[in-house]
């Protein structure tokens, strides 16, 4: 199954299948039912596929991007949320701050939970609450956060939080390939099996922590190959078997 969220004449989920684009009422990951009773053909905008309670973010999860910023593998996972404000879809432009000189992407898988998960046990299975996979761009201002303890703000402002374009529910998140490029030039490229802490082991630590609710989004870490983002860029975030999440990248707004 691969839904989506499309933007006409209101926001809508809608299934991607062998035929075309079906809509459904209701959100993917609760109880729907098909709202259409045949296969779109008209061309809908995409909207970002989740509109999540919160975003929580992995941070040096890849020891090679651990590395290239000066940073140790950290011995238990660090864990930041981003703002469910600063999420836009594809094609969206990410705008960059006055705060900052130094913007930088972060290509990421990012999981979506489908069911409520709270505290998980050693023997639970937490991949089972997982709904699927996505690309996440966690946009970063660099030099604030060099200068700030906490991450919220360099992590936080509007549009720094690309994420779609489809949710992938068959996916295997332990191999599989996440990539950037900026321009077309491939700047990140990394297997998830090179996770210091892999999916499964992150759902059920972070379970013990907070409750993920229906909806709710994880983005995974990033491979090493960080750089700028400046003006009249396009980046790219794609993860193998999810599509390509595309966004240009715009001046500060006067
Ligand atoms: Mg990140």
């Amino acid at each position: 199954m691969r839904p989506g969220y499309f933007g006409s004449p209101s926001p809508e989920y809608g299934l991607i299948e062998d035929e075309g684009l079906v809509m459904i009422q209701g959100a993917p990951w609760s109880a729907w039912q098909r709202a259409s009773p045949g296969h779109i053909t008209e061309d809908l905008p995409l909207l970002a596929p989740v509109n999540p309670g919160k975003i929580v973010c992995v941070g040096r999860n890849y020891a090679a991007h651990a590395a290239e910023l000066g940073n140790e593998v950290p011995k238990e996972p660090l864990i930041f949320l981003k703002p469910p404000s600063s999420i836009i879809g594809p094609d969206e432009p990410i705008v960059l701050p006055s705060f900052s000189q130094r913007v930088e992407h972060e290509g990421e898988l990012a999981v979506v939970i489908g069911r409520r998960c709270s505290r998980l046990s050693d023997t639970d299975n937490p991949l089972s609450y997982i709904f699927g996979y996505t690309c996440l761009n966690d946009v970063t201002a660099r030099d604030i956060q060099k200068n700030e303890i906490q991450f919220t703000r360099a992590k936080g402002f509007d549009t720094f939080c690309p994420i779609g374009p489809y949710i992938e529910t068959d996916l295997d998140p332990s191999n599989v390939l996440v990539e950037t490029r900026v321009n077309g030039a491939l700047r990140q490229s990394g297997n998830t099996s090179l996770m210091v802490y892999p999916v499964a082991f992150l759902v059920r630590w972070i379970s013990r922590m907070m409750t993920l609710e229906p909806g709710d989004v994880i983005a995974t870490g990033t491979p090493a190959g960080v750089g700028p983002l400046v003006a009249g860029d396009t980046v790219e975030v794609s993860v193998a078997g999810v599509g390509v999440l595309r966004n240009a990248v715009h001046a500060a707004r006067a």
